[in-house]
C-alpha cells in the first residue's frame, strides 16, 4: 500500500517531483541543504509561522547585538524563554529519514541553515551547522566556547522564576515578550574573563565563517545531485549553493511548502509535508 498516493493533496506534479527525488536519491551521492520548514513537524514553527503571518519584529542584528546592552538583554531574555522550547524538540520523521538515506550512502553531506540541532540529534552527527547552532555560547572578547546548557543554569540562578510558560518561538530560539519582562532580566557575562557572551549562530548583518563555506561548496562541487529541505532559500547564504549546483548541471530538487527562490533552477519539487515526502522516498529507494 502506497501510503503517499493516498495523500489528498497530493497532485500530479508532487507525483512526479516525487519519483525525480527517488531518481536523485537512487543515483546516491546527493546533498542535503536544510531549512526552518524541516523542523517544523518538530514543533519549532518557521518564519511564516502556522498561520503564515510573518514575525512581528525583524531579527536582531549583529550591530544592534554588539551595540548596546540594552539589546543584549533583549536578546537574552527572549532567547531564555525560547531556548525551552528549542532544546525540548525531538527530530521527526523528516530528520530520521535523512540519516537513515545518509547511512545507506544515497546521501553524501548535509548542510543546514538550522540553528536548533536536530539533525545532529537524530544522529547525523556530521552535519554542517551553516549558521551555527544555539546549543553553543562564544564569548566574543576571549573567544572561549561553552555549553548552552551551562549559561542556562547560571541564567536560571540569576534569573529565577522567570516566564516560561507560552510564547511564540521562532527558529532561531527569539521568544516574543512584552518589554516589561525583559527589563528586569539579568545577563550573564563570560565566567572566564567576564566578557560578552554571545550564542554561536550567525547574526543578521554578519558572515558564515569563509572556511565553513568554502568546505560547502566543496560537498556542492563533489554531490551527484542537491537536495533542498523545507527552506524557502530567502538569504543567499543557502540560494548561493543551488545557484553553484545548477550552474555545474548537478540536478536540484527542491522539497518544500510553498514557493522558493530557487524554484526555476530545479528538476523537480515537492510541496507537500516533509516527513511523509522524506519517509516514503526513503522506503521507496531502499526497495529499489
Ligand atoms: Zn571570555
Amino acid at each position: 500500500m502506497d501510503a503517499f498516493a493516498t495523500t489528498p493533496s497530493a497532485t500530479a506534479a508532487d507525483a512526479a517531483g516525487l519519483a525525480a527525488l527517488v531518481r536523485l536519491l537512487a543515483g546516491r551521492g546527493a546533498v542535503v541543504l536544510s531549512g526552518a520548514g524541516l523542523s517544523t513537524e518538530s514543533g519549532i514553527p518557521d518564519y511564516r509561522g502556522e498561520t503564515g503571518s510573518r514575525r512581528r519584529a525583524a531579527p536582531m542584528t549583529f550591530q544592534e547585538f554588539t551595540g548596546s546592552a540594552a539589546a543584549r538583554q533583549r536578546y537574552w531574555a527572549r532567547s531564555h524563554v525560547g531556548w525551552r522550547a528549542i532544546a525540548g524538540a525531538e527530530p521527526n520523521a523528516g530528520h530520521r529519514a535523512v540519516e537513515q538515506l545518509r547511512r545507506s550512502g544515497h546521501v553524501s553531506a548535509v548542510i543546514t541553515q538550522n540553528v536548533d540541532g536536530l539533525h545532529r540529534a537524530a544522529g547525523t552527527r556530521t552535519a554542517v551547522e551553516l549558521h551555527g547552532g544555539l546549543h553553543r555560547v562564544v564569548c566574543l572578547d576571549c573567544r572561549r566556547t561553552s555549553p548552552r546548557s551551562e549559561l542556562d543554569r547560571r541564567l536560571e540562578e540569576l534569573n529565577g522564576g522567570f516566564r516560561d510558560g507560552p510564547a511564540r518561538v521562532n527558529p532561531d530560539g527569539d521568544a516574543e515578550l512584552a518589554p516589561e519582562p525583559v527589563a528586569a532580566f539579568r545577563v550573564a557575562p563570560c565566567a572566564a574573563c567576564g566578557g560578552v557572551l554571545k550564542p554561536d549562530v550567525v547574526f543578521f548583518g554578519e558572515s558564515v565563517p569563509r572556511p565553513r563555506v568554502e568546505r560547502c561548496f566543496e560537498l556542492v562541487d563533489a554531490a551527484q545531485g542537491l537536495l533542498v529541505l523545507g527552506s524557502s532559500l530567502t538569504v543567499m547564504s543557502g540560494l548561493r549553493f543551488v545557484r553553484r549546483a545548477a550552474r555545474a548541471g548537478t540536478p536540484v530538487v527542491i522539497v518544500n511548502q510553498g514557493a522558493t527562490r530557487g524554484d526555476e533552477l530545479a528538476v523537480a519539487r515537492v510541496d507537500l509535508p516533509l516527513g511523509a515526502v522524506l519517509t516514503e522516498a526513503a522506503r521507496r529507494v531502499r526497495a529499489g
